[in-house]
């Protein structure tokens, strides 16, 4: 089955009563013939039939053994983060998600160390694997928020894995969703998404998924789940379910009004526009990774000012109509938001500053719009700056 049919059919419908719609299984318990003895469920922080469902769902998509459905992104990237042990080392993409930065940051008092390194840079990557005794995780983002840089996933799983073959790679592609990239199907161990984006779509679910490639490290991952209890209600699990069935459409649709609304920030830069930030772009750095990686280059756009302050940007920010002002992506609604005062505020300046979030930089989470109305949108907040 190809990627748009397995959305549609990847979710097979009820065979008690034939409903076509996944039900919803809104459930604590469930009733037991003798003790032990059941249909396979006996409480749902274990087993929910709609979790059930949509992890079934989830590991078709992304080519995986088995996942999990958590109760937010965060939620997911802590229970990989359980798999470790005092003293064991993690090297993570510098410009990571500012919540998994906080996370880890936390863990840094459990004895649990991580190294940034910019992964577009393969020799620095080398010779951190190599010096690193406790190394168990790498963890990469492609592209990473909000500077949308692209890293070549299958060629540092290959060099990772040939000098510490133990090391687990884990690709955080919540940018990308599975419709653009497969980071199985490129090496990697763990897949993991922030299915509050681009996955449920319609900015009213807050979910994380885990697709693993092992049965070994599901059951692990699995224990972890049901001992914290961080899972999905059946709701949310119905929600994503649904908005996965239009994801490829919209995927399709972002990623097309993004490259329209990136190309139309790239003209403007001798005016207003100091970069812009776009993988599709073919003055984007890593450009020609992301054309042998990704199906379609994806709904963010980023851009920073000539007038590179805070409050140029905010005023920019403050003054858009459709693009709403709001943290989040992947939505229907295209959004806007300024990384140094809002994602990204709680990493420290002068890191932020390191991985290029300039203090006027503006993300712009592409929705599905026409785009001439999104384009004449931002070119009247750019005249009245
Ligand atoms: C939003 C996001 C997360 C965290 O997900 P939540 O659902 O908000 O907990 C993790 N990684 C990336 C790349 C994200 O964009």
């Amino acid at each position: 089955m190809k990627e748009e049919t397995k959305l549609i059919h990847g979710v097979p419908y009820d065979p008690l009563t034939g409903a076509i719609s996944t039900p919803i299984y809104q459930t604590s318990t469930y009733v037991q013939e003798s003790p032990g003895v059941h249909k396979g469920y006996d409480y749902t922080r274990t087993n929910n039939p709609t979790r059930k469902t949509l992890e079934k769902l989830i590991t078709k998509l992304e080519y995986g053994c088995d996942s999990l459905a958590f109760s937010s992104g965060l939620a997911s990237i802590d229970a990989i983060i359980k798999l470790l042990n005092f003293n064991d080392e993690i090297i993570a993409i510098d410009d990571i998600y500012g919540g998994t930065f906080r996370l880890l940051n936390l863990y840094k008092k459990l004895g649990i160390k991580t190294y940034y390194i910019d992964m577009t840079n393969i020799n620095k990557l080398i010779i951190s694997i190599s010096k690193l005794k406790k190394l168990k995780l790498i963890w990469i983002e492609s592209p990473t928020n909000p500077t949308l840089k692209v890293s070549d996933i299958k060629k540092i799983c290959k060099i990772s894995k040939k000098i510490n073959p133990k090391v687990l790679i884990i690709v955080d592609n919540t940018f990308s969703s599975p419709v653009i990239q497969n980071p199985i199907k490129l090496g990697a161990d763990v897949v993991v998404h922030s299915a509050t984006k681009y996955l449920s779509g319609h900015s009213d679910v807050l979910g994380g998924l885990i697709t693993v490639k092992d049965k070994n490290l599901y059951e692990k991952l699995k224990y972890i789940q049901n001992s914290t209890g961080g899972v999905l209600s059946p709701i949310d699990c119905w929600l994503t379910i649904r908005g996965c069935q239009t994801l490829f459409l919209r995927i399709k649709k972002q990623s097309q009004n993004a490259f329209k609304i990136a190309s139309f920030l790239n003209e403007k830069k001798s005016t207003f526009i100091e970069n812009v930030y776009y993988p599709g772009l073919s003055n984007h750095k890593n450009h020609l990774v992301a054309i042998k990686q990704q199906k379609y280059f994806g709904g963010i756009v980023s851009f920073s000012l000539l007038k590179d302050t805070i409050d140029n940007a905010k005023k920019l920010v403050s003054s858009t109509k459709l693009f709403k002002l709001a943290e989040s992506l992947g939505g229907t609604k295209s959004l806007i938001c300024h990384p140094a005062t809002m994602t990204h505020k709680s990493t420290p300046s002068n890191i932020r500053k390191n991985v290029g979030i300039k203090d006027s930089l503006i993300r712009l989470s592409i929705g599905i719009e026409n785009v001439e109305d999104l384009i004449n949108d931002l070119n009247h907040v750019l005249l009245n700056l």
